[in-house]
């Protein structure tokens, strides 16, 4: 049998993506992927070890802590769902902090597996309310757990964990965090907060590519669930077993988002730790609020609000801005963005998180100044 015909030389270079996942790689992680490991090979059982020990040291854990790292199939709702669905006992209840739609998603697990649960919403543009959550584990000792989103991709808000964690603490619940866009470039103490599960995914602030999550679990915590899974795929303890006992996933692993992912686990501890890409998200932050902001665009958070992973701008008022066209013109310069997700307002959002650098968002603003150009806007915008 004669070989197909070869496969065409990827383009040049690809678009950059300015969205919170998938999101632009290095070369070095999507060059890891040019191979086929076999899943029952102890080579490739060692990049798993390899990667779940790399990913307790990210989070500044030893093996003593007591935390393991658990990867999941499936993209970073699978994640959450999976955590969700483990972490909550039969009869216990789940009280979901929701202030985007991530929040929202949150809520929607638990409600089609029929889990007992509450929600305390908040503004959009504004952090849970600590004395709220603390109210309402008070009044309702049935809560068990609660889940929190730390960085609400929605808006870009950095949601504060220590006072909702401190009173989860003082009333001895479960702490659940959706870190899905934070963990990796935002440090986050595990240990110190109670925090029994994280949530995180492979093409975040990890910047490896889509194709599997990973939670890390308290393991007592993880150990008290018992045995009763809501879910056959998603059973996150029977995922541990089976990795301890095997050093295999249950299910066929995705064995070249892993080659990826440890290649990208090596070069986020080259660029100094979370601490080290944190600074390069909020330097790229910085050069994307003020070169927007010369050009009349208006940020949706207050400064003291906004995290350094993605930026949501309003809409301007000048009616010859359309977003559908604004895209296209941004895409056709090589530049993809994100539309807005929220249910009041009109905005889009710029995300700070990939291989990406300062020089890029400069040329993404240049980029936007073009395109409102080309529509006909008149510069600077006129305020929303
Ligand atoms: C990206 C993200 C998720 C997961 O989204 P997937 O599309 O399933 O990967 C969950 N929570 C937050 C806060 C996110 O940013």
């Amino acid at each position: 049998m004669s070989d197909p015909a070869p496969t065409p030389p990827p383009a040049a270079r690809d678009k950059l993506l300015f969205t919170p996942g998938p999101l632009t790689t290095s070369a070095g992680v999507k060059q890891a992927m040019l191979r086929d490991a076999g899943s029952w090979d102890v080579e490739f059982h060692e990049v798993v070890r390899g990667v779940r020990r790399s990913l307790l040291a990210v989070a500044g854990l030893s093996p003593d802590d007591g935390y393991d790292a658990i990867p999941m199939q499936g993209s970073g709702t699978f994640g959450v769902e999976s955590a969700i669905g483990s972490a909550v006992p039969r009869g216990g209840k789940l009280l979901v902090l929701a202030n985007g739609a991530y929040g929202e998603r949150i809520l929607r697990i638990a409600e089609c597996m029929d889990l007992d649960r509450r929600v305390l919403r908040s503004d959009e543009t504004a952090p849970p309310d600590a004395g709220a959550v603390d109210a309402a584990l008070r009044e309702d000792p049935a809560i068990t757990h609660v889940a929190l989103v730390h960085c609400e991709t929605t808006t870009g808000i950095l949601n504060p964990i220590a006072p909702v964690a401190g009173a989860v603490r003082r009333h001895g619940r479960s702490l659940i965090l959706d870190a899905m866009s934070s963990f990796g470039a935002i440090p986050i103490d595990l240990k110190a907060e109670g925090i029994d599960y994280l949530v995180s995914s492979a093409n975040k602030c990890i910047e490896g590519v889509p194709g599997f999550s990973f939670i890390l679990a308290r393991r007592a915590a993880l150990e008290a669930t018992g045995t009763r899974p809501r879910s056959h795929s998603l059973d996150l303890l029977g995922q541990l077993r089976a990795l301890e006992s095997t050093g295999q996933f249950r299910f066929t692993p995705p064995t070249h988002a892993i080659l990826a992912f440890a290649r990208a686990l090596a070069e986020l501890e080259a660029e100094g730790g979370p601490a080290g890409r944190g600074r390069r998200y909020l330097a790229n932050h910085r050069a994307l609020a003020s070169g927007m902001g010369r050009l009349g665009f208006v940020p949706l958070l207050d400064p003291a609000l906004q995290g350094p992973i993605i930026t949501a701008f309003h809409h301007p008022a000048d009616p010859a801005f359309r977003f559908a066209d604004f895209y296209k013109g941004l895409s056709a310069r090589g530049m993809i963005i994100y539309p807005g997700k929220l249910t009041k307002v009109d905005t889009f959002r710029i995300g700070n998180i990939g291989r990406l650098f300062e020089a890029d968002m400069v040329q993404l603003v240049h980029a936007v100044e073009d395109t409102l150009r080309e529509l006909g806007c008149g510069l600077p915008l006129a305020p929303p």
